[in-house]
């Protein structure tokens, strides 16, 4: 069955498709002036949590019910679309009963193919739109399965939101971005619209603009973005969230290129290796950092850094995998070899150094 792309009667097809609005409805204050400055830049679909899943019992977790009265007030007063995560059956119960437009299933419940079942089953029959964050693990196929379980039930009209990968290691972004796994499943999935959510990648305010250029650039139908009346006091995410009046400036400032059909498979392809040389040189400084560890160790111990015999079983057994990765054996040589030269001219520095 094809799924239909996420369309409105009313919005413009242009991208990018736009849902914003706080990470969680709070009050019925903070939800009405947050949707009244959003209509009045433009955005057409509101977003609120009022359902939130934390991480840690004790943290916010939504308004709940009460909330859902505010999502309606919004649509009356300001003709916007309006939309909501949904975790269980009793919330698809109640915001459906409630008329919500949108709703999502967020990054906890995807990787749960129990919950997403169960959140299908209580869908069957509407005409609803649905969308599915990624799980918070990189697996692409639970995310597709999630997806399948929904079409199963009947669902037409269901899209897909990248919001980024957990990860132990906290870096520059609060989930990592690894753009290969949506654009992966655009591949699988080509009639699947794709939003990204820039807010929950980067975690900070200031990343908003970078990511979402970048998600515009990649080919994504629209964005998810968290706004909130004043993110100074929310209650949820606040660092990441930003007033109706940024979002309008960002919104203004990115640039949409669009390109022939021609030449989109070829721009696509080009995005995809400057993506991947991206991870490629992330990988080389995460190696050299674990060398120069391994270069103060030796110091400490008194070891030389040049470990002849490991280095050439090193070589050795990555060369013979050459073949098997369809690259040539000489070509595989070299690029060890400057790899350790740069290991080995990092840990003599360390040697040298007082
Ligand atoms: C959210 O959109 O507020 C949310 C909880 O997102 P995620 O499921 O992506 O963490
Ligand atoms: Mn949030």
């Amino acid at each position: 069955m094809d799924i239909s792309p996420l369309s409105f009667p009313d919005i413009e097809k242009s991208r990018p498709l736009v849902l914003a609005g706080p990470c969680s409805a709070e009050t019925e204050e903070q939800v009405m002036t947050t949707a009244r400055e959003l209509s009045a830049c433009g955005i057409r679909i509101f977003r609120a949590g009022v359902w939130k899943p934390r991480t840690k019992p004790g943290g916010f977790e939504g308004v709940g019910e009460e909330g859902l009265k505010w999502l309606a007030k919004v649509k009356r007063e300001t003709g916007m679309y309006t939309s909501t995560e949904v975790a269980n059956s009793g919330h698809v119960k109640a915001a459906l009963k409630a008329g919500v437009d949108i709703l999502w299933i967020g990054a906890r419940t995807t990787g749960n193919p129990f919950a997403v079942q169960e959140i299908a089953e209580a869908l069957s029959g509407s005409e609803v739109r649905v969308l599915v964050k990624n799980p918070v693990n990189p697996d692409i196929e639970l995310w597709i399965g999630a997806v399948e379980r929904l079409q199963n039930s009947g669902i037409k009209h269901i899209a897909a939101v990248h919001r980024g990968f957990g990860s132990y290691e906290k870096g520059l972004f609060r989930n990592l971005p690894q753009w290969h796994i949506p654009i992966e499943l655009k591949r699988r999935l080509p009639s699947l619209t794709l939003l990204c959510d820039p807010s929950h990648i980067g975690g900070r305010s200031e990343l908003i603009y970078p990511l979402s250029q970048q998600a515009m650039d990649l080919g994504f139908d629209g964005l998810m973005i968290e706004s909130h009346c004043n993110p100074a006091i929310a209650l949820s995410d606040k660092e990441q969230q930003i007033t109706p009046e940024l979002l309008h400036t960002i919104l203004k400032a990115i640039i949409i290129r669009e390109t022939t059909d021609d030449s989109e498979s070829l721009y696509e392809l080009r995005r995809e290796i400057d993506e991947l040389d991206q991870r490629l040189l992330d990988l080389l400084s995460k190696r050299m950092s674990i060398a120069r560890e391994i270069g103060r160790y030796k110091k400490q111990h008194s070891m030389p850094v040049l470990q002849p015999k490991r280095y050439e079983h090193l070589v050795t057994e990555r060369v013979s995998q050459a073949p098997g990765l369809e690259m040539d054996e000489e070509f595989v040589r070299q690029i060890l070899e400057a790899i350790h030269e740069e290991s080995v001219r990092q840990q003599l520095e360390i040697f040298n150094k007082g």
